[in-house]
Order: C-alpha cells, then structure tokens, then sequence
C-alpha cells in the first residue's frame, strides 16, 4: 500500500536567520516556500561537486558547500535541504549553517534577498507550519512558550503541549460536540415529522459531563499561570522595613537603589529569581505610609494595585524597633482583604534585637500566619524564607507532569465561553427549549473548542499569536 500526501500549497519564498543575532560560534539562515532550492542554488556550489543542484537532493540531505556573490565566496556552510512535506513549514526548505558573525550573516541574508527571497515576518515559518497541518494551534503557541520559558516547570508544561495532550483532550470534546450537532441539525431538517434522533436527558447528561471537563480545565488556569508566569511575589510594608535590601539578596544582585532616607523606592520594580523549578517574580513597592509629595501619593496607590494582584505577599516589617506590634492591624487587614494571596510575616532586622524569640513568638500568637525571623542586611534566615515561599506553591513543580494545564489567557477566555454556551444548552434543555436554541450554543460551544487548537480559523487570533514571535521562528 502507498501512502499518498497531499502536498502543501507553497508560499513565497522567505528568508530570515533563525539564530540569534551577534557573535557565535554559528548561526543559521533558513529559508521556506516556492522554489527556495533553486533560489539558494544561485548563491550555493557544493564542494567537490560544482555539477550538483540543490533541487537534485530528496528528502532531508546537508551538502558541505560554499555561499558567493558576485565579489566571491562569502562562507563555508553547511547547506540542509529538506523537501515538502517533510520540513517544518512543509514547504520545501533549505538552512545555511554558517559561521555566526554579524557581517557574515547580513552578507549571506542578502545574497538570498537578491536572489528572489523576501525577509521572513514574526512567526512566519511557525505560522506556515499552523496553516498547512504540521502543528496546530496550541502546538504553535507551545514552540513561543518553551522558548521564553523562565524556568524548568514553563519549560515541561510547554513541551507538554508542544506534544499534543492539550490538543488531544480537546479536539476528543470537538467531536462529541459535532456529532450532537449534527443529529440536532438533522432534526430540524426533518421538524414537521417531529422526531427526536438527540436524547435530550442522554444529551443533558453528556454535555454535564463534557462541561465538567472544560471546567477542570478552566480551574487549572490559576496553577498553569503561575507556572508559566512565575509566582508574582510582593514585598509589602513600611519605608525602612529592608524592602529593597530584601530584594536585593533574593536577586543576588544590586537592583532597587537602598537609602537610609523612608519613602526613596517611589515606584516599583520587579525582578524574577528561580527557587529550585519555580520562578518568583518579586516586586518591590513604595513603603505604604501616608505620603506627603504627590510621587509618592502615586507610588503607594501602585503598591496596593500590586498588592492585590500578587499570588504572595511579602509583608516585611522591622522587628527591631520598639513600635513592631503596631503593624498588627495593617497584616490583620491585610489578611482579610487580599485573602486570594498567601502572606508571610517576614520579621527582618533580627541582628538588632536580643528579643528575637520573644517577638517572633508574640507576632505569630497575634497574626495566627507564617512568621519568618531574618536579616536581610546580613543574609540571615534566608534559606528559611524561600524555603516556607517554596512550601507555599508546593507541588507546582510537579503539576506539569501530572495533568493537563491551561497557561495561556486566550485559552482560558476560550474556555470560560465554551463552559458557558454549554451551560446555556443544557438550561435550554431543561426548560424543554426548541431544538434550534440548542444547537445554536452547541454551535458556539463548538466554535470555542475550535478556536484554542485553530479548527476556526480567526485571522485576528493569528495575528495575535504569531507577533509574539521573533523574526525567523
Ligand atoms: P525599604 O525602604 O523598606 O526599601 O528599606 P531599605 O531596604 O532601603 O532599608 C532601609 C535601611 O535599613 C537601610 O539602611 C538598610 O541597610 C537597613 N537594613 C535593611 N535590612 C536590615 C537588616 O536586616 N539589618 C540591619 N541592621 N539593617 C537593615
């Protein structure tokens, strides 16, 4: 038996170099689409062999060769023929690895352009691999994911998805819904013979059990953000607490500026540090007092924007000043208020007091939460810190590996609709709703699903998708 294909429509060939761009040891030029063979022929003479034309190799081949222009050779490469489908793009393909200079690079990249390539888009090669079947969607997304990804935890969960379970899940839901679509749709095609081909209390029961499904997976958006984006950590408390130089040993390096005057962090910064596989991103805010300046009115209206986002809450207060009960009431509104965060008491100057057990001790009596000891001017206690910040997040180092998890917001706002159209197809049909309401919200259900994997094509979504990716991927 022969496997046919159907071989993909070709775009304009495009050109663009897929390595970083600066020094390396090499980098690579690639290029996709109609006729790129005989394009990268006209630059190309395979060493030994000046006969030999690219479009003669089959399949995937690398020939060791030269590139030149009109003024001679310009480098030794290493030319990769990859013939459609078999390419990434699934069009005909062809790579340069050559040596990774700046002046080489541009050198071959227009030699290309000169031969009839254009430059290559954002995402372009991704966005061709999408939209002749190679990868879908999601697929696509996961390949911008992993290559941005921050730490070891963003990384699996991408290639996760790169491999397809999300999809799979997915595209299974899809054709549940299809299939009561199209018995809906056949009933309203014979309506005037009033048949019923859709049990509609095996319909409410399947579609119960498939919202379920979209709902576990909206849930996992919570964890599979936090993954993906880090933990957005907040330092929280009054100016002087050691904010910054809490900050700074996390880093581990010199970043908010530390001054002995309160109120000098006017804005916020944040900075990402990795604890064994996961990823904090901290913020550092203005000190929250009553500012008199306008700034600084400003920056504290910031903090607690941030303070309300944040996945944890640093809340630093210095331990050795005599007043450090008087911030009791601030942590106690403060656990009420952002009861969505996790908050550690970090109690910091510790070096300063000989009370140290006695105030740890009273602070966890009066808070009831974690309290953590630690000097952040001399690195004490620290090991501690992350160690209960680690605690915090436990087990979402081992998500990724365990379930299906959403990362991605736009897969999320899909999913939230689905779940709601499905919700509404079954209050249609508890209330004994006309067969056309239904299908309708199945339709829409339908047309959710489809868009997180790119089954309905939305060219705005694609935009949306492929402008977060760099030239030549
Ligand atoms: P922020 O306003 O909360 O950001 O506070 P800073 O980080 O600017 O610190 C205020 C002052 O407290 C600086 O002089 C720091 O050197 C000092 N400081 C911070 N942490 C400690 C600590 O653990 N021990 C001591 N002795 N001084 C500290």
């Amino acid at each position: 038996m022969t496997t046919s294909f159907i071989q993909p429509e070709q775009g304009d060939p495009i050109a663009a170099l897929a390595t970083p761009v600066g020094v390396g040891a090499l980098a690579v030029v690639r290029m996709s689409g109609k006729g790129v063979f005989d394009i990268a022929q006209r630059v190309f003479r395979k060493k030994n062999k000046p006969a030999f034309h690219l479009s003669q190799s089959k399949g995937f081949r690398a020939h060791f060769g030269i590139v030149y222009d009109c003024d001679g050779l310009i480098d030794e490469v290493v030319a990769l023929t990859f013939r459609s489908p078999n390419s990434f793009t699934m069009e005909d393909m062809v790579e340069f690895s050559c040596h990774g200079g700046p002046v080489v690079v541009k050198h071959i990249l227009q030699v290309l352009l000169d031969a009839g390539c254009r430059l290559a888009e954002p995402g372009e090669f991704t966005r061709r691999a999408f939209l002749n079947g190679r990868i879908d969607l999601l697929q696509a997304e996961a390949i911008g994911e992993m290559i941005h990804a921050r730490s070891e935890s963003a990384f699996r969960t991408a290639v996760n998805q790169m491999q397809g379970t999300l999809s799979l899940r997915l595209d299974a839901m899809r054709e549940q819904l299809l299939h009561s679509c199209a018995l809906l749709e056949l009933e309203l095609d014979f309506s005037e013979e009033d048949v019923e081909f859709q049990n509609r209390s095996q319909l409410a029961e399947e579609l119960g059990a498939l919202q379920e499904e979209v709902r576990r997976l909206v849930d996992s958006y919570q964890q599979g953000r936090l993954l993906k984006e880090g933990v957005a950590t907040v330092i929280a408390g009054k100016p002087n607490a050691g904010k910054s130089t809490l900050l700074n040993v996390l880093l581990g390096e010199e970043r908010a500026i530390v001054s002995h005057m309160p109120g000098t962090t006017r804005d916020y910064i944040e900075e990402c540090f990795l604890y064994e596989k996961t990823m904090f991103r901290l913020t550092d805010t203005a000190g929250l007092r009553e500012g008199e300046e306008e700034i600084e009115h400003e920056g504290i209206r910031r903090s607690y924007k941030k303070i309300s986002e944040a996945d944890l809450i640093l809340y630093l207060l210095d331990v050795s000043s005599e007043v450090y009960l008087d911030e009791v009431p601030q942590i106690l509104g403060f656990q009420k208020h952002y009861s969505n965060a996790h908050m550690i008491v970090v109690a910091n100057k510790i070096d300063l007091t000989e009370e140290i057990n006695e105030r740890l001790q009273h602070l966890r009596e009066l808070i009831g939460g974690k309290v953590c000891g630690i000097s952040a001017a001399k690195g004490e206690g620290l090991g501690e810190l992350k160690r209960i910040m680690g605690g915090m997040v436990e087990g979402l180092d081992k998500l990724h590996e365990a379930s299906v998890l959403v990362t991605s917001l736009r897969h999320y706002e899909s999913l939230r609709n689905a779940s709601d159209a499905l919700e509404n197809s079954r209050e249609l049909i508890d209330s004994c709703s006309g067969t056309e309401l239904i299908a309708f919200e199945l339709r829409s259900a339908l047309e959710y699903v489809g868009e997180i994997t790119g089954k309905v094509v939305n060219e705005e979504i694609l935009n949306v998708v492929f402008e977060r990716f760099c030239i030549g991927k």
